[in-house]
């Protein structure tokens, strides 16, 4: 990938000292940097295993105006800090987006009518709503967010007495479309797998808003780029190991450089330490540490990005895809796909699929020429219309990149049975004297905003706060993990 953002490489060969190092140049990761520094702290050292900065925010310029957004697409709401600092920087674009928009259509080009789809909209709202309550309470509760929707829509349907069975059949398609939907919005592989008990730890307090970020999400991440000085980020660095002592933590990267820390600020994502912690830690982490990345949910969706010559849609804003036969026995990878959406502000004509679940996967391997043959059948049969082959069709690979592995966190069931949460991530790592050594941070580390750009802002904010703890008072931190407890 090209380096844009002109950060060199270099003293590759020495060991350098630092007193805080942060790994990972994501918004959590600069976030941490933009706190020390707003400390007056300059002292740190980031490294970044891709050559360039912005992890899971990554925009992609077709032209001037026609930005791709392949990760992050959206600031929720205006209460958010991300919301702030883009307003700071005139990067908020006045255009809203919304999700699910457009029309609903059947494989048998059957559309569905807007009051049917809103009716059904409010009563899963509704029961996701209801399903908080169990955070919240000690009342018994189901397994899963699926068990529960799925019992409770039963309810609903058996309470509507004047519908007749033709109705009731348009109920469950559309409810089949928010299912996919929600395994979508959650990164999960099915809403089996979302936690009933922890679904409300989620807070719902920042507005649901979809704010686009003029010339893309990656110019938010430029804005903190130019708050480093210089020879602070460097990239092409994987960090492999991350050891301590009673004074020092050290750390070895893939490219032979050696750094030693007073305190390290770690933001590598839930994918990559599910696959490495017990390599990458000496000591150990702490069991409670791996029981919480081992089984907080990370799974992938992926976006397939359709370039076409003439805007064949016409007005319509998106189509959502429900199906006549969904229980067929051989599902196949598009029956994942909830929709396309009409990319906003855009001078060219580019349709969005949104794909979750186990399709998600499916599509990394699969060319992105033959996926766009696929999606052009698909649109085909669900319009009637005569809909042109794309010129251009480019798919996200999220669970492929060697850095990431997936795209977001969930609280599973397994996170329930287990009592871990994201907060679990976010206690800092002690040594053996008690004093704090390390955090995580990243959008796996926040309690009740995981999941997004700024719940891994504020976490990345809030551990940079514990490391200043450390490094400017070396105060020992009583609420973080010794190594001590592992198995
Ligand atoms: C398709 C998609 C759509 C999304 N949509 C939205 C949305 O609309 N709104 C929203 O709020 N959020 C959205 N998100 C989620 C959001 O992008 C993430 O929550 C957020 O960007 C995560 O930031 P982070 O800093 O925690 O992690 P990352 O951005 O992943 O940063 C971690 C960095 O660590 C680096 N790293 C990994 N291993 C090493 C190593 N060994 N050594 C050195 N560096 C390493 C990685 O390369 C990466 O750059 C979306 C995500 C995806 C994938």
């Amino acid at each position: 990938m090209e380096n844009s953002f002109n950060f060199s490489n270099e003293n590759r060969n020495q060991t350098r000292r630092t007193g805080v190092l942060i790994i990972g140049a994501g918004i959590a990761g600069l976030a941490a940097a933009k706190t020390l520094l707003d400390n007056d702290y300059h002292d740190f050292i980031i490294l970044e295993a891709q050559s360039k900065p912005g992890g899971r925010i990554q925009s992609l310029h077709l032209t001037e105006s026609t930005i791709l957004e392949i990760g992050a697409q959206w600031i929720h709401g205006t209460k958010n800090p991300l919301y702030t600092l883009g307003k700071k920087y005139h990067l908020i674009s006045e255009k809203r987006s919304q999700e699910g928009a457009g029309i609903y259509l059947r494989n048998d080009r059957y559309q569905y009518d807007p009051k049917l789809i809103m009716e059904v909209d409010q009563e899963v709202m509704r029961i996701l709503t209801d399903c908080e309550q169990f955070y919240r309470s000690s009342i018994p509760y189901p397994k899963s967010v699926g068990e529960y929707l799925q019992d409770r829509f039963e309810e609903y349907l058996s309470r509507c007495e004047n519908d007749n069975e033709e109705i009731q059949k348009l109920k469950r398609q559309i409810f089949n479309w928010h299912v996919r939907f929600q395994v979508i919005d959650n990164s999960c592989q099915s809403l089996n797998d979302l936690s009933a008990k922890l679904w409300g730890s989620y807070s719902l307090s920042i507005e649901q808003d979809h704010i686009n970020v003029c010339n893309g999400y990656e110019s938010i991440i430029k804005v903190l780029c130019n708050m480093l000085p210089k020879n602070v980020l460097q990239l092409g660095t994987c960090v492999t190991a991350i050891k301590w002592n009673s004074n020092t933590v050290f750390i070895d990267c893939k490219n032979g450089q050696k750094y030693e820390a007073d305190f390290v600020i770690c933001t590598i994502p839930l994918g990559y330490l599910k696959r490495y912690h017990q390599k990458l830690f000496q000591p150990q982490l702490p069991k409670i540490m791996c029981d919480a990345i081992d089984k907080i949910g990370f799974w992938a969706i992926n976006k397939i990005f359709l370039k076409f010559e003439q805007k064949w849609w016409g007005n319509v804003q998106g189509f959502q895809l429900t199906w006549n036969d969904f229980d067929v026995p051989k599902r196949q990878w598009y029956h994942d796909i909830s929709g396309f959406d009409e990319l906003p502000r855009c001078d060219l004509n580019i349709l969005i699929g949104w794909i979750g679940g186990k399709g998600a996967k499916i599509i990394e391997d699969i060319p992105e020429e033959e996926v766009g043959i696929c999606c052009v059948k698909l649109l085909k049969k669900f319009t009637g219309l005569n809909v042109p082959n794309p010129e251009r069709v480019i798919r996200s690979k999220w669970l492929s990149n060697p850095y990431i592995y997936g795209a977001y966190c969930y609280h599973s069931v397994d996170c329930d049975e287990a009592q871990v949460s994201a907060e679990t991530l976010s206690r800092p790592i002690l040594n053996e004297n008690n004093v704090a050594v390390m955090t995580f941070a990243g959008e796996a580390c926040h309690k009740t905003n995981f999941s997004t750009t700024h719940g891994a802002y504020e976490s990345g904010h809030n551990q940079a706060n514990i490391a200043l703890q450390k490094v400017l008072n070396n105060k020992n931190c009583s609420t973080g993990l010794t190594a001590d407890n592992i198995l």
